[in-house]
């Protein structure tokens, strides 16, 4: 019961890449950076058993769109754009597709081999979901959102059946994009999910956040109101999906807590560990969280998770916070335990 999970990355060693910031450049190249990025992957790996939680820590890609679209045919990544993602929230530099796409060769089995190989505990991989990925490259060749989308589910379908044959345990894709482009989710986004997610007898999760603690997000959040009711939209529609597990924003957050009722039936990642903020959270507040949470979630379908990844955080902090998470779990596992005896 209230077994912990993280919604993906850890910051990287200042040794791999470019320590707090998104984007990261790498400090190394060629043969060490290979094997900088297994070690890394492994230091992630003892921090997340030692705190009772289960990723590769997301340590081995640059970010968690490009690192995907890295190793896709039909993309040139010297045609870069700066285009306003997340409806022109901030500006990326994306690369730009240019021809059909393919994938070229495995993506993340690498890692996800890695991490297979060192932990016994229960494995999460995350991939892009395909609205977001969508939403943070340009397109000089589809013309067409939906149909671009519909063409990362593919590839994202086949590497997920990769991951899930190296012995991943829950595939999670990383949609963002969800609480922006709330409308379209119906429409169409719930569809590439279920086509990226196609076939797939592992569990299967999905991650919408109000993004990582970065002055740009931090910044919208403050002008979304007292209220933030983006998931009262797609709580419905995710609810009936087939997707098992929702991962969610709860903490610091404005989120009412009884919007969590509309996803019944769902497991739900819940978000207490606030990612934008420097100041560790108490086990006692995660444990209340939780408990807010299970008035409207049955306690055996909450995971206590981060709201968001980590990698622009202090490396320490984000240590911190994993243990906060961990202590907070169990916490709330002691009082739900002795109300059930
Ligand atoms: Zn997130």
């Amino acid at each position: 019961m209230l077994e912990t999970t993280i919604a993906g990355s850890l910051p990287k060693p200042a040794w791999l890449a470019k320590p707090r910031m998104l984007w990261a450049p790498w400090q190394l190249e060629g043969e060490a950076l290979v094997e900088a990025k297994r070690d890394a992957t492994l230091l992630a790996l003892k921090e997340q058993e030692d705190a009772g939680i289960d990723t590769d820590g997301e340590q081995a890609r640059q970010h968690f769109v490009h690192g995907f679209l890295e190793n896709i045919k039909g993309i040139d990544f010297t045609r870069r754009v700066t285009m306003g993602i997340r409806n022109n929230r901030y500006n990326a530099e994306v690369p730009t597709v240019t021809g059909p796409l393919r994938r070229k060769q495995s993506v993340h089995g690498f890692e996800a081999e890695i991490a297979r190989a060192h932990t016994r505990r229960r494995l999460k991989f995350t991939l892009p979901g395909p609205m977001t990925v969508v939403d943070t490259i340009a397109d000089a060749h589809y013309g067409d959102k939906i149909a671009l989308a519909m063409a990362f589910a593919a590839l994202l379908n086949d590497e997920a059946h990769e991951l899930a044959k190296i012995g991943v345990d829950v595939i999670q894709f990383d949609e963002p994009a969800f609480n922006v482009y709330v409308k379209e989710v119906t429409e169409w986004g719930i569809a590439a999910l279920h086509r990226a997610a196609e076939g797939l007898l592992c569990k299967t999760a999905v991650h919408i956040c109000y993004g990582y603690g970065i002055k740009a997000n931090i910044d919208w959040k403050a002008s979304l109101g007292a209220e933030w009711r983006q998931y009262e939209a797609i709580f419905p529609a995710l609810a009936t999906s087939r997707i098992d597990q929702v991962s969610v924003e709860c903490a610091g957050a404005k989120v009412p807590i009884d919007l969590l009722g509309l996803l019944r039936g769902k497991e739900v990642l819940l978000g207490a560990i606030d990612v934008a903020s420097e100041r560790v959270e108490t086990p006692e507040e995660v444990a209340a969280t939780i408990e807010q949470a299970s008035r409207f979630v049955p306690v055996e379908r909450l995971y206590p998770c981060t709201n968001c990844g980590m990698a622009p955080m202090d490396r320490s902090l984000a240590i911190s916070k994993l243990v906060a998470l961990s202590a907070g779990a169990a916490l709330a596992r002691g009082r739900f335990g002795s109300q059930h005896r």
